[in-house]
């Protein structure tokens, strides 16, 4: 199945999550049935991120986006851990610090986008001045409302230098959420994980869903598409979100670097050097 043209949020069309069912699983029937396609994937991401990394003339950038508790950590965990982490590196957006919040939007997200030959993930990103500042009333809507266009071209500027960007949003359910909170109280070594704030979060539900898809359907371009990514299922979040990535370096067209010497004549000075070093055994 081709989970691009599937999940991908249409340009300019009318969003409504409501329509996309966070349960499905296209077809795949079980985690046991869906690890061989992901490690399929997960292999192919990681030999394609050493070839990136090797070339450095391309970056990739991967946006993830979500409600509380909808599988960020679990897909950078997941999906990253057959790279090498000389060239990758993840960036969480927390709330602006005083010198962040002195500056532009914009300014913390582009200190931290890839130089060429990185990948980066953002867990959270500057899309959360279009959503949390939003239901939050952080500043006024004359003043969030603008930043759809220079969202967009932000991200022009960044794919005109070379950098590919793929953006996810994790589709879940209210009572998945409630379900993953449930865990995260029972569950000792996740209690960390909870804030009081999950719940009055949860509250706003409708309120994010209406910035969420506001911001989905002004800012999926051609060059920074978004997509949906059902995932209540975790297995099939992974698999969906791992063949798109895959696929989209694929797309890079990424080869082996050419060779910057002359190999004939590094072969020659090897073999003047086994020579001497064989002569120096001979004499020990
Ligand atoms: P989890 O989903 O696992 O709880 P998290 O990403 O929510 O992880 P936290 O440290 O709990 O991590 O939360 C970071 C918080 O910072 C989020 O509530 C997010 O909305 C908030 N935040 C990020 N960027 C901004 C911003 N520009 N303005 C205000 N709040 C922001
Ligand atoms: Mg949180």
């Amino acid at each position: 199945m081709d989970f691009r043209k599937q999940f991908a949020v249409s340009p300019g069309k009318k969003l409504k999550l409501a329509a996309i069912d966070p349960s499905q699983s296209g077809g795949h029937l079980s985690n046991e049935a869906a690890q061989p396609e992901i490690s399929k994937y997960v292999t192919r991401m990681a030999e394609l991120q050493a070839l990136l990394y090797a070339n450095a003339d391309q970056s990739l950038l991967v946006v993830l986006q979500a409600l509380d508790a909808a599988g960020k950590d679990g897909v950078v965990r997941h999906l990253f851990s057959g790279m090498n982490p000389q060239g990758t590196s993840v960036f969480g957006f927390k709330q602006p610090s005083a010198s962040e919040a002195a500056h532009d939007f914009l300014w913390r997200a582009h200190q931290r986008t890839p130089a060429k030959g990185e990948v980066v993930v953002f867990n959270r990103s500057y899309y959360e001045d279009v959503l949390v500042v939003r239901v939050h009333e952080l500043v006024p809507k004359a003043v969030w409302s603008k930043r759809f266009d220079l969202i967009n071209d932000f991200e022009k500027l960044l794919t005109q230098n070379g950098t590919r960007i793929l953006k996810f949003f994790l589709h879940i359910s209210p009572e998945e959420q409630l379900e993953r909170f449930k865990q995260r109280l029972d569950d000792p070594a996740r209690n960390w994980k909870i804030s009081e704030s999950d719940y009055s979060e949860r509250e706003l539900w409708p309120k994010y869903t209406e910035a969420y898809e506001d911001a989905l359907e002004k800012t999926s371009t051609a060059h920074a598409p978004w997509y949906v990514i059902p995932a209540n299922h975790k297995w099939f979040r992974n698999l969906a979100a791992s063949q798109i990535i895959a696929e989209t370096m694929e797309d890079m067209k990424l080869k082996l670097p050419p060779t910057r010497v002359d190999l004939e004549e590094v072969r020659r000075k090897y073999h003047a050097a086994a020579a001497a070093q064989e002569k120096q055994n001979g004499k020990g």
